[in-house]
């Protein structure tokens, strides 16, 4: 049994037992309305449920048992992700409550299933996708979560990294990947400072399309700079703000995208 510690547990009959394929990460979801769904889930003709709902204080339920049986929140999606209410509307964000609770949902099941520390815009990719990028075998839900709370799926993964500590392993600490890229590129050619944790960085550059393969090495070198300051720009910092070397909003936004989280 996978109920998340903290979660009010109200099991509800519209699920599909021992149905779940592969437990790839999360789906975020807009209520569009307000209140608990729990009578709305245990009514059979409404054929419709969700694994989890968080109401705007950060209070969670929880409506069947996660990674073994499935909700019916998001169609041909079921039997591959988790799905997460979230009370509201699509034109307005999640609360701040509501941010660290589904961070919390998150990090749990991280910890129980794996999901990746990853934001994908995905029917397949393993980490936490949203309801409206699976169109019609998703059940057409275009403006599903709505694209303020879209774009909180960043600091969903951002927050749930720092609740996990680091403890998965793919977290770098921001202070030694400045200090690497402040003394690597004056140092000796192929220096190295924090070498595992620039490499999580330099890999994410790469698969951003900024630097070259041969420059993932473990060194925070000059070419890594230049691709730094690329994806400062690319995020909409210039002058001094892109200067090659990382600031937490940058690093939190690219380990996000690219699965690592960013401690001190
Ligand atoms: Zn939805």
């Amino acid at each position: 049994m996978a109920r998340m510690p903290g979660a009010q547990y109200r099991p509800v009959v519209n699920v599909h037992h021992d149905g779940v394929r592969e437990r790839r990460g999360l789906v975020l979801h807009v209520q569009d309305d307000t209140g608990s769904p729990y009578g709305w889930f245990n009514t059979p003709s409404s054929q419709a449920s969700s694994d989890f709902w968080v109401r705007r204080d950060g209070y969670v339920e929880q409506y069947c048992d996660t990674g073994v049986d499935y909700a019916w929140a998001q169609a041909a999606g079921n039997p591959f992700y988790a799905s997460v209410e979230t009370e509201g509307h699509p034109d307005t964000a999640l609360t701040g409550a509501q941010l660290e609770a589904v961070a919390h949902i998150y990090a749990w099941g991280h910890s129980e299933f794996g999901w990746p520390l990853k934001v994908v815009d995905s029917t397949t990719q393993h980490g936490l996708t949203y309801h409206g990028v699976g169109g019609a075998a998703w059940g057409n839900h275009p403006g599903c979560p709505g694209t303020l709370r879209r774009a909180q799926r960043l600091g969903v993964i951002a927050r749930a990294g720092e609740i996990l500590g680091g403890a998965d392993g793919t977290s770098v600490s921001l202070a030694h990947v400045v200090a690497a890229a402040q003394r690597d590129p004056v140092a000796a050619q192929g220096s190295t400072t924090h070498r595992a944790e620039v490499l999580v960085v330099e890999r994410a550059l790469r698969a951003e399309g900024l630097l070259a393969a041969e420059w993932v090495d473990g060194s925070f070198g000059s070419r890594t700079v230049i691709a730094y300051a690329a994806l400062q720009r690319r995020y909409g910092y210039t002058g001094a703000a892109a200067d090659g070397i990382p600031g937490r909003a940058s690093l939190t936004r690219l380990g996000a995208a690219h699965g690592f989280a960013v401690t001190a």
